[in-house]
């Protein structure tokens, strides 16, 4: 297909004639708690424990995932990793710094842990209110201001901290870029999700999001271990694409090259 535009870069809309549509799973591994003491119990017994329930259906309706992992706190053990790369599922940087170099070092770490590199990054903040940001990072409320020029300066090939924009597009500066991904929607918060024809693969992309330490019960919140499971063969079903972060990422590289 001939192009009309004329800017230096592709516009993303020429993905939208990939006739299926796409869906990336999400999965922010926090803390389990938003308590400081327990989730040093959880972690001392059971680390990642809670990843297993998410797994289990992954691997039952064959779903791949971008796990993000916060440095030093749900770095994944290698058992767990190798559960998880068997879901063909990628491994990405859920930071908490702000600074370029801190992230290229957390980067750098975290590849160290995992064995392969690391392209992606999300901002752990943005998913969660502030004062709780606060509680658990013992960092002041400058997390808040996490930017996308601190990822690109990194090295990250793409920031999925999710941005106000309609679709992925890339940030640049001089010889640098990242590709910024546009907001998510977490469907393990919030009221149940009904009427799947209605609400979910909606766009062309969808994004969707999984705490998995949602997924089964924890002090007060329910279990959505049930309603993640229905998702997935929803997703299944309707045969929509379930790709990473990374191998949507590739595509816009390979677009913007061409
Ligand atoms: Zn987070």
């Amino acid at each position: 297909m001939a192009s009309k535009y004329t800017s230096s870069f592709q516009r993303p809309s020429e993905v939208s004639d990939l006739s299926e549509k796409q869906a990336v799973f999400r999965i922010d591994v926090d803390a389990p708690t938003g308590s400081l003491l327990s989730n040093r119990l959880h972690l001392k017994h059971g680390y990642l424990r809670y990843l297993r329930t998410l797994i289990q259906q992954m691997t039952e309706f064959g779903i791949k995932a971008t796990f993000m992992f916060i440095p030093n706190r749900t770095t994944p053990t290698p058992d767990i990793l190798g559960e998880i790369l068997d879901t063909q599922s990628e491994v990405a940087l859920h930071a908490d710094e702000v600074l370029p170099g801190k992230l290229a070092q957390q980067k750098t770490e975290m590849e160290r842990a995992v064995g392969e590199s690391i392209s992606g990054i999300s901002y752990h903040g943005r998913d969660l209110i502030d004062f709780i940001v606060h509680k658990i990072t013992r960092k002041n409320r400058y997390v808040a201001y996490h930017n996308p020029f601190s990822s690109m300066l990194a090295g990250f090939r793409y920031d999925a901290t999710g941005y106000l924009q309609n679709r992925p597009e890339f940030l640049g500066l001089s010889d640098k870029r990242i590709l910024l991904f546009p907001n998510y929607r977490d469907i393990t918060l919030g009221p149940p999700i009904i009427r799947f024809d209605e609400s979910l693969l909606q766009q062309q992309l969808n994004l969707y999001m999984i705490h998995p330490n949602y997924l089964d019960k924890y002090g007060f919140r329910r279990s959505r271990r049930d309603e993640i499971r229905a998702i997935f063969d929803h997703v299944t079903k309707r045969g929509a694409q379930v790709r990473t972060y990374a191998e949507v990422c590739e595509d816009y590289e390979r677009m913007a090259r061409s």
